[in-house]
C-alpha cells in the first residue's frame, strides 16, 4: 500500500524542451510559455547551456514584439500630429537606438524646425489695439491671461523684430500699462467710488511721514497710532506730514522722557525722609 501524501511529479523533459523552443520560434516569450514555471526552473537547473540560448531568443522576441507594436501604431496612422497628411514624399521613418526604436518624421514639420516664428497680422493689429486699450504685454501673450491673449509671446517678438516701426509705438503702451496696473493692483476702490488704498500704501506713507531721528521703540508707537488713525478715517493721508506730532505727544506720555520717580526715593534734598512717607492721603483709604 503507497504511503499517503502528494504524488511526485516526474518532469517530461523531452517534451517541455520541445514546447518551448516552438513556443519561442513561433515569436512567443517565457512570460507567455504553455510550460509552467516549475517545469521551467526544472529545466533551467538541468540544461544550462540550453536555456541561455532560449533566454537570449525570448529577450529577442521581446523586443521585437515591442517594436512591431510601436511600429503598426505608428504605420496607422495618416496625419502627423500638426495635420499633415502622411505620403511618400512628407514622411520618413527613421531608425532610433540601434534600430530597437522607430519614428516616423514629417518632412513638412521638420523642416520648420529651425525657422523663425510665423505669425498672422490679426494677431499683431490684436495686440496693437490691445495695447492702445489699456493691456499689458503678459495680458495680451500669456496663457495665464486665456480671455484677453491674442499672440504668442515669440511671434509678437517676431514681429516686433521685423518691424523696428512698431517698437516705439507699443514698448511706451506695454511701459504705460503695466505702471497703470500695477497702480490699480497696489489700490482698490471702495463700494462708494471713494479712492481707498491698501493697507500696505498707507504704512508706506506713514513710514515716510514720521521722522528716523526717533528712538527707534518711540517712533515704532507713533507709527502704530497713525497707521490705526488712518484705518479709522480720524486722519487723512495728506496731513501725516503736518499732524505727526501730536501722535508723537501721545507717545511720549508712554514713553516719558523722565520717569515718574520711585516711592523709595528722597523726598527732600537732605535727609532720609523717602516720598513714600510723605503720602498721607489716597494710598491706603
Ligand atoms: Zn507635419
Amino acid at each position: 500500500m503507497r504511503k499517503p501524501g502528494r504524488v511526485p511529479s516526474v518532469p517530461d523533459h523531452d517534451g517541455n524542451a520541445e514546447k518551448i523552443t516552438a513556443h519561442l520560434e513561433a515569436g512567443g516569450v517565457l512570460r507567455t510559455c504553455p510550460v509552467s514555471q516549475h517545469f521551467r526552473d526544472l529545466l533551467r537547473d538541468t540544461r544550462p547551456q540550453w536555456w541561455a540560448s532560449v533566454l537570449k531568443k525570448s529577450n529577442a522576441n521581446r523586443i521585437a514584439i515591442v517594436r512591431n507594436t510601436h511600429r503598426d501604431k505608428m504605420m496607422a496612422r495618416t496625419h502627423c500630429m500638426n495635420g499633415h497628411r502622411y505620403t511618400e514624399e512628407t514622411s520618413v521613418i527613421r531608425v532610433r537606438r540601434g534600430g530597437a526604436h522607430l519614428v516616423r518624421r514629417c518632412l513638412l514639420c521638420e523642416r520648420k524646425y529651425g525657422s523663425t516664428p510665423a505669425y498672422q497680422m490679426e494677431g499683431v493689429k490684436a495686440a496693437i489695439e490691445g495695447a492702445k486699450s489699456g493691456r499689458t504685454f503678459a495680458e495680451l501673450t500669456s496663457y495665464r491671461h486665456n480671455a484677453t491673449r491674442v499672440i504668442r509671446r515669440n511671434q509678437l517678438l517676431q514681429a516686433m523684430e521685423d518691424k523696428p516701426a512698431l517698437v516705439p509705438i507699443l514698448r511706451p503702451l506695454f511701459v504705460r500699462n503695466r505702471a497703470t496696473k500695477h497702480k490699480a493692483q497696489m489700490q482698490r476702490l471702495s463700494k462708494g467710488g471713494i479712492f481707498a488704498p491698501t493697507s500696505d500704501v498707507v504704512f508706506r506713507a506713514v513710514e515716510a511721514a514720521v521722522p528716523h531721528t526717533l528712538l527707534f521703540q518711540v517712533r515704532q508707537e507713533i507709527v502704530g497710532d497713525m497707521f490705526v488713525a488712518v484705518m479709522e478715517g480720524r486722519l487723512g493721508l495728506d496731513d501725516l506730514g503736518k499732524r505727526w506730532q501730536e501722535f508723537a505727544r501721545n507717545a511720549n506720555r508712554m514713553f516719558p522722557k523722565y520717569a515718574l520717580p520711585s516711592f523709595y526715593a528722597p523726598a527732600f534734598r537732605e535727609g532720609d525722609t523717602s516720598l513714600i512717607e510723605t503720602i498721607s492721603d489716597g494710598l491706603w483709604t
